[in-house]
């Protein structure tokens, strides 16, 4: 048993199940024992690898995005570049780097990171000490000054807590953690159904809601709203909602059963991204039709950007040349389709990249 697994056992134990939210929360952000907070879960020694440790020109390309954004936004004096979940700083570091040819935006503007992980934290600083700017760090957006504002997350809102619900005879009962007889953690349901705006499913389906992504959303979009801006976010989820179990756990780079090591694995759930433009929607914003992550990257010219890196660096062609297709491709193991985008903006303006729809989304979204 682990620490927390033992923790969470005696937390049921007086308070009987708890919420998978409530679970998913402890794994992963409980403040001594919790899975972002006591490591670097990153790349090939850790758990999982994500775009920006692939490739170099995955933050370069959303470099590309933030300075035509700001472009767009009428170039604002003063702007607010916000991070969110920002992992080892590899994205800022590389995006940063780009922002070097536009001087005009380098004096406009303040890096903000958001980050739970103390670990990461160091990670981060250490990343970003050469890039010639200031970084102020923030435990949630809520402390994030007003004013003009852009924002990214890549694979931050998988890491937030879902519910489940599971239809069961005619009505949505809550997907809970108890503890079997042995006192090992188990699933179970809420023995009432739960009262919930889900339309009627059918016998067995889940359906899942991340109430911390829907929260998010909606400030950032009330700020976007407030101060002008935009944002963007890149993750694997699904472009309509609809029922299915998503919640899995990874533990060196493979699956492990969720309630297996409760802080030592990581915790995910696909992104609905419907569900979060409805939301950016409902704040008077707007949430624009998501693209691939490969339309994303291929109309900021991430192929332009391969090929003057293999001209440059010919004894590193092959691995650019790796990155690009893990990064765009859409076959197996491949996060081109997999992955894909979403932006928010003031109804006005479309942002970089999001001004045709990317017919991919209709063919790989059921
Ligand atoms: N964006 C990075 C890391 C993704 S992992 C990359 O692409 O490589 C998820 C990141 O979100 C980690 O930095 C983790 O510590 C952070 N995180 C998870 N939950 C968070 C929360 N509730 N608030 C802020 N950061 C969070």
């Amino acid at each position: 048993m682990t620490p927390l697994a033992r923790e969470i056992a005696e937390l049921i134990a007086t308070e009987g199940p708890i919420s998978l939210a409530r679970y998913m929360g402890l794994c992963l952000a409980h403040p001594r024992h919790g899975y972002y907070v006591t490591r670097d879960p990153l790349g090939r020694a850790g758990d999982f690898t994500t775009s920006p440790e692939i490739s170099q020109m995955f933050g370069e390309m959303l470099g590309v995005w933030v300075l035509s954004q700001w472009d767009g936004m009428g170039r604002p004096a003063h702007v607010h570049l916000v991070e969110l979940g920002p992992g080892r700083g590899t994205l800022m570091a590389d995006l940063l780097r780009t922002t070097k040819a536009l001087p005009a935006f380098r004096a406009a503007v303040t890096v903000h990171l958001v980050e739970i992980s103390p670990a990461l934290r160091e990670r981060q600083k250490a990343a970003l000490e050469t890039s010639g700017l200031a970084v102020r760090w923030h435990d949630s957006i809520e402390t994030l000054p007003e004013g003009p504002i852009i924002l990214i997350a890549n694979e931050f809102f998988d890491a937030l807590p879902v519910r489940q619900f599971q239809f069961d005879q005619g009505g949505w009962h809550e997907r809970l953690v108890g503890r079997d007889e042995e006192g090992a953690l188990q699933f179970g349901l809420s023995a009432e159904a739960a009262r919930t705006d889900l339309p009627l499913g059918e016998e067995g389906d889940i359906r899942e809601i991340c109430p911390d992504g829907l929260s998010i959303m909606t400030r950032l979009a009330e700020r976007v709203m407030r101060h002008g801006g935009g944002l963007l976010a890149v993750d694997y989820g699904y472009a309509r909602s609809g029922p299915g179990d998503t919640f899995q756990a990874m533990k060196g780079h493979a699956f492990v059963h969720p309630l297996a090591a409760p802080g030592e694995a990581d915790l995910t759930a696909h992104v609905d991204f419907a569900a979060l433009g409805r939301a950016a929607g409902q704040a008077g914003a707007r949430a624009h039709p998501l693209i691939t992550q490969r339309a994303l990257l291929m109309r900021l010219g991430i192929e332009a950007r391969a090929a003057a890196l293999m001209q440059g660096h010919p004894n590193r062609a092959g691995d650019v040349e790796a990155g690009l297709s893990r990064l765009i491709g859409t076959g197996e193991g491949q996060m081109g389709c997999l992955f894909k985008a979403l932006a928010v903006s003031a109804p006005g303006m479309v942002p970089p990249a999001f001004d045709m729809p990317d017919p991919l989304i209709d063919k790989i979204s059921p």
